[in-house]
This record gives structure tokens, C-alpha cells and sequence, in this order.
């Protein structure tokens, strides 16, 4: 370990994951790549993915698809949230499939495509219940019969029908069944219109643990990838790929009734060690675990003490042998997990891993 701090990044723990989501399904697999990998990497984590078995990687932005493809993949690449006025003529002439959930960007990209002298790979989004892209029930047979011309037009290629669930970490939900419902009847819908989309989309990590009737032609696994659970307390076997941690800059002793980093929320009770970690919410550790954050030392468990700041934090180890240069690991396999973050965080642990921030070097293995 060569930097203060860093995201150690197993990437055999990514192809492993893979594979063992791959074996859970006969559909293919997308790996989600957003979020730079949710934190991750892009580039070498879409790679990894590959390599476990993945076919197909999903981004949400068309920079995230331009750095993929940038990063020599050549695999087919879905993006799904762009807005109007992107230059969908780089991403069609880069062979990035895009998902299109209205009349207007349908329009748009086929506008594009036209330009370009090629046909845009298109996913056809439905709105089944998230409320979030897709065309409503309403508004779908219209973009299906508009899609249908612009694929008999030579501008277009229907490619996939798809969507997203709201509720899928909760399997008992009844959202579920209505939106598995909602889908069969887009994809009836579909059948109706003329347009036999090869590739059915509708599992996230979720899904594809946990409920096999949404897996249909492809499952898009993200958060199960870099070895994370969405059903806390059963880890599916998967394996956290990644560990951020850092050396300790300082350490010292101090007196009893010594209080602690800003605000003064931390008072030592007797005679102790503190231990300064180079971390901090500017590296994306929220402030909110001052006080609750758990962070091993040389096998031992503490608790950040006191306040998080942007740049560092302190850790009262008592009178526990640390020095140094000693590492102190904030989450990974061999610590705390992120789950245990997200706890204390009160948030989930897609967000502890996806906001390590950029000031922290990732170091692959
Ligand atoms: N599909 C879409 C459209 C998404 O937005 C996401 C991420 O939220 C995923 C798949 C992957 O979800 P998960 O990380 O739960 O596997």
C-alpha cells in the first residue's frame, strides 16, 4: 500500500460474484457499471464482469458508455438516462444501444441515427410501475408503433423491451406481482404491435436473487457484482470486493477529559491513545457515523470518535498498541462491513461504496 489511503479493489471478487449470479439464471447477464461501477472503477470492474460472464454492461449516462467503450469494451453497452441535446450520434456511431421511454426522444435518436447513416440500437422503456423513466400503459402502443416505423424506416433496431422494479428487496411486496403483471402486458402489447424484441429486460441484483419469473432474457445485476447483498443479513454468498482504508497519520496520548475534533462531541474519560485516520466526508465518509463509524485497527474493532471532517477523523484506540502507518480499515471483507456503515448512516450500503470519492486512489488486485 503505497498511497494514505485507498480502495482496494478484489477484482476476482467481481468475476466471482459474476459467475456466481450467471449461475443462477439461464438469462444473459448486464453488468451495471454506473457510478463508476458504484464506486468501484468502470473500466476494470465492466472488464471483470465480463471475464465472471457478463455479455452485456449498463450504464446510465452516455459519458459512462463513452468511458466503456474508451476502455477497449466492446461488448454491447445499454444507456439508459440521457437528455435532449446529447450527442447521440457519437453514441450511435459507438454502437451504445439507448433506451427511449417517449415519443419526443424516440424522435430524436432516429433523428440522429439518420445522420449517421446507421440504424440506433433501441430498448424500449415501460413504465410499470417505478414512475420513474418509461412510457405509461397509455402512452405505450403509440411508441411501439412509432418504433416499428422507424425500424422499417432502416433508422432504428428494436432491440430490447424492458423496465425497472420499485420493490424487488422486498420479495413479499405486492408491487412486485403488479409490476411482473404490467410487464407481461407491455410485452403483449409489443407482440401485438409487430415488434418481437429479442431481448426482455426487467431484474436488477434483487430480482435476480430472489425472484426467477423476472428474469427473462437478461438480468441486470449492479450491487450483487461488487459482492453487496439488497437483503441485509444474507450475503447470498457473494464476496465485498471492496476495502477502503488507510494509514494512520498521528497518533498520540492524551489526558483524560481531552475533548475531540470539531464541536467538541467527544470527551476522553481517562489516559488514552488517539489515532488520526486521513479520511473524511470530502472522500465521500459521511459525517453522519461521527461518533457511530466502526473502523478496525490492527484486528481490533473502535468507533470513530467524535466528528467526521472533510479530510480526517480520530479514533480513541485506549491503550491499545497502534503506531504510525498502522491500517485502519473502514470497511471490506477482512473489517467492518458496508452494511454496518449503512447502519450507522442511515442509509444502504449501494451509497457507502458509491460515494468514495475521487481523492481516493483505487488499487486493483
Ligand atoms: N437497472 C437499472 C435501470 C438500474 O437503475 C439499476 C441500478 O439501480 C440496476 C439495474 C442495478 O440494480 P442493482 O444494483 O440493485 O442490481
Amino acid at each position: 500500500m503505497l498511497s494514505q489511503t485507498e480502495a482496494l479493489v478484489d477484482l476476482a471478487a467481481v468475476r466471482a460474484n459474476t459467475a456466481l449470479m450467471a449461475g443462477l439464471t439461464r438469462a444473459e447477464v448486464m453488468a451495471v457499471v454506473k457510478a463508476d461501477a458504484y464506486g468501484h472503477g468502470i473500466v476494470p470492474s465492466a472488464r471483470a464482469a465480463l471475464e465472471g460472464g457478463a455479455t452485456w454492461v449498463g450504464v446510465a449516462t452516455l459519458d459512462e458508455a463513452r468511458a466503456v467503450r474508451a476502455g477497449g469494451v466492446t461488448a454491447p453497452v445499454l444507456a439508459w438516462l440521457h437528455t435532449t441535446g446529447s450527442d447521440f450520434a457519437e453514441a450511435i456511431t459507438a454502437e451504445v444501444d439507448l433506451s427511449v421511454s417517449s415519443l419526443a426522444q424516440l424522435d430524436e435518436v432516429t433523428e440522429a441515427a439518420r445522420g449517421t447513416g446507421r440504424a440506433v440500437r433501441l430498448h424500449l422503456k415501460a413504465d410499470t410501475g417505478l414512475a420513474r423513466a418509461g412510457a405509461r400503459p397509455e402512452d405505450w402502443p403509440r411508441l411501439l408503433d412509432a418504433a416499428a416505423k422507424a425500424q422499417a424506416d432502416g433508422h432504428a433496431e428494436i432491440i430490447g423491451v424492458w423496465s425497472h422494479l420499485a420493490c424487488a428487496d422486498e420479495p413479499g411486496a405486492d408491487s412486485n406481482a403488479v409490476q411482473l403483471a404490467a410487464f407481461l402486458e407491455a410485452l403483449e402489447a409489443a407482440d401485438a404491435a409487430g415488434v418481437h424484441a429479442p431481448v426482455r429486460h426487467l431484474a436488477n441484483t434483487p430480482g435476480l436473487l430472489a425472484a426467477p419469473e423476472t428474469h427473462f432474457d437478461l438480468v441486470r445485476p449492479g450491487l450483487g457484482l461488487f459482492g453487496l447483498s439488497p437483503f441485509p443479513g444474507d450475503d447470498h454468498g457473494l464476496r465485498p470486493a471492496m476495502t477502503l482504508r488507510a494509514k494512520v497519520a498521528l497518533v498520540k496520548r492524551v489526558p483524560a477529559g481531552t475533548s475531540v475534533s470539531y464541536g467538541h462531541t467527544y470527551t476522553t474519560t481517562e489516559d488514552t491513545t488517539l489515532a488520526l485516520v486521513p479520511l473524511g466526508y470530502g472522500d465521500g465518509v459521511s459525517r453522519a457515523a461521527s461518533g457511530s463509524g466502526p473502523v478496525d485497527i490492527n484486528g481490533r474493532r473502535f468507533t470513530v470518535s467524535g466528528r467526521i471532517c472533510m479530510d480526517q477523523f480520530v479514533v480513541d484506540v485506549g491503550d491499545h498498541p497502534v503506531a504510525e502507518g498502522d491500517i485502519a480499515t473502514l470497511f471490506g471483507p477482512d473489517g467492518p462491513s458496508a452494511d454496518e456503515w449503512a447502519d450507522v448512516t442511515g442509509t444502504i450500503n449501494y451509497e457507502i461504496v458509491a460515494r468514495v470519492g475521487p481523492r481516493v486512489p483505487r488499487r486493483y488486485v
